[in-house]
């Protein structure tokens, strides 16, 4: 059986797996069966089961044309050493139990903060994805508030400012939270201003405006990647005693691009900041490093206090070691920025560098195709690399069936978005092997 599965995970790295794509519940039931049973299948015919046929029944996130959603391109050493820390039993919630570990995270975590020119003290953790980073973020500004407020405001609701193109995870985090948020306007494909932050708080009541505690600005929004205007954001935040968090999860990868650098300026600023690897920093699912400006303030929010766990906790606050739990809500982790560490201890962070830039480069070029065919235009102004675009004469029943057609027949996964009240479809490229090749036949196929 380990024979078996590391070849079989040797060969899926190796090979240009096949985009593949959904079955129906009941043809899958059909064609799978019972399997888990009193006395055990036994490996090779598990095995066989998954290769077989569960397998391609999931879509492959790193092929070159999956261009939907946000796609995976994992570097071979990231995939290679995920086996390395499923087999090691590495629990990465202390220093106490992981403290190599750890020490190699916050290696990785350091250069994200270097990128983006947060003070030596800060640092974080990595958590699931950019919904567990944000929600953790938020909690501990929510906490920081609360602390400051006297008398301690426990009672109160409070809100979070963002604007309507923050990403779905931020409402869910407001709900979790029970907390609100207060929409920040911007216009169609616009970035949120600093002065529309200003001008929203300067309309609120009074008791409204004492609710807030947080503002999140995106750093490449999910649907068009666009940056908001990070500087003036964190100047109002500045201002007004506000928590400023940056959800990166897709674009502050692009931290390291030269060429893009000038968006992010004002970043440094953050009081909190993710970027989910397994987006455009080439490391598997699932994986978000979080980093905080005061670290601190986020383990006064987030540390489990129980008599079991004391041991883990210095009596002396100024030799507390770093236990990754104390940063998010969680506490047994997975040591899951390890991919993405030895992926960039083996390859050099110039590596990262070139592979955003590249994708950047084939998201310049789709750009100009898509401007210059007669049959498609452009809607966004692309700063990253994601591009917005309407089929002319097409409605959502058409690109439906287009694109169902794309998955059906594996030429591509690409999805239909909504842009105003509009259908039309966005791609979103990260992955250094997709060539605008791959993107000219996407937009021939929608002649
Ligand atoms: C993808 C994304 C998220 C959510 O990240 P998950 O890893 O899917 O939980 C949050 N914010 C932005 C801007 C994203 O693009």
């Amino acid at each position: 059986m380990t024979e078996a599965v590391v070849a079989y995970a040797v060969e899926r790295i190796k090979m240009d797996a096949p985009i593949d794509g959904p079955r129906d519940p009941e043809a899958l039931g059909q064609a799978v069966g019972q399997t888990v049973t009193p006395t055990g299948l036994g490996g090779q015919a598990a095995l066989r089961l998954f290769i077989d046929t569960l397998a391609p029944a999931t879509i492959s996130a790193d092929h070159p044309k999956f261009l939907a959603f946000v796609p995976a391109a994992p570097t071979t050493a990231s995939v290679l050493f995920d086996l390395i820390v499923g087999a090691s039993s590495v629990y990465g919630g202390s220093w106490l139990e992981g403290a190599g570990a750890v020490y190699a995270e916050n290696q990785a975590l350091r250069w994200v903060a270097d990128l983006a020119g947060m003070p030596e003290r800060a640092g974080g953790v990595f958590v699931s994805g950019g919904t567990a980073g944000n929600l953790s973020a938020l909690v501990a500004a929510r906490h920081r508030w609360r602390s400051r407020s006297t008398p301690r405001n426990d009672r109160v609701r409070g809100a979070i400012l963002a604007s309507a193109t923050a990403h779905s995870s931020i409402a869910q985090a407001g709900a979790t939270m029970d907390a609100d948020i207060i929409a920040v306007p911007t216009g169609l494909g616009r970035a949120m201003q600093g002065r529309a932050l200003a001008e929203t708080l300067a309309g609120l009541p009074d008791e409204d405006r004492d609710r807030c505690f947080a503002v999140v600005a995106t750093s490449g929004t999910t649907n068009a990647g666009i940056v908001d205007d990070l500087l003036g954001i964190g100047q109002v935040c500045d201002a007004e005693d506000l928590w400023f968090h940056v959800d990166g999860a897709y674009g502050a990868a692009a931290l390291a691009a030269p060429s893009v650098a000038e968006h992010f300026v004002g970043i440094d600023r953050a009081d909190s900041l993710i970027v989910d690897p397994h987006k455009w920093l080439f490391a598997p699912y699932d994986a978000c490093a979080l980093i905080y400006r005061n670290p601190e303030q986020a383990r006064a929010a987030h540390t489990q206090r129980a008599g079991y766990l004391e041991i883990l906790h210095a009596e002396d606050p100024a030799s507390q070691p770093w236990n990754p739990s104390d940063y998010a809500h969680h506490l047994s982790r997975r040591a899951r920025g390890l991919p993405f560490w030895f992926s960039l201890a083996v390859n050099g962070t110039d590596a990262y560098r070139d592979a955003i830039e590249a994708s950047l480069t084939v998201a310049r070029a789709a750009a100009e195709s898509i401007r210059s065919a007669g049959h498609v235009e452009l809607l966004n102004d692309p700063q990253l690399g994601v591009l917005v675009f309407r089929r002319l004469g097409w409605n959502v029943a058409d690109y439906r069936r287009w694109s169902d057609d794309q998955l059906n027949s594996g030429q591509s996964f690409v999805m239909p978005t909504t842009w105003g009240d509009e259908s039309v479809l966005r791609i979103c490229i990260v992955n250094p092997l997709t060539t605008t090749d791959h993107i000219d036949e996407v937009i021939a196929s929608l002649a």
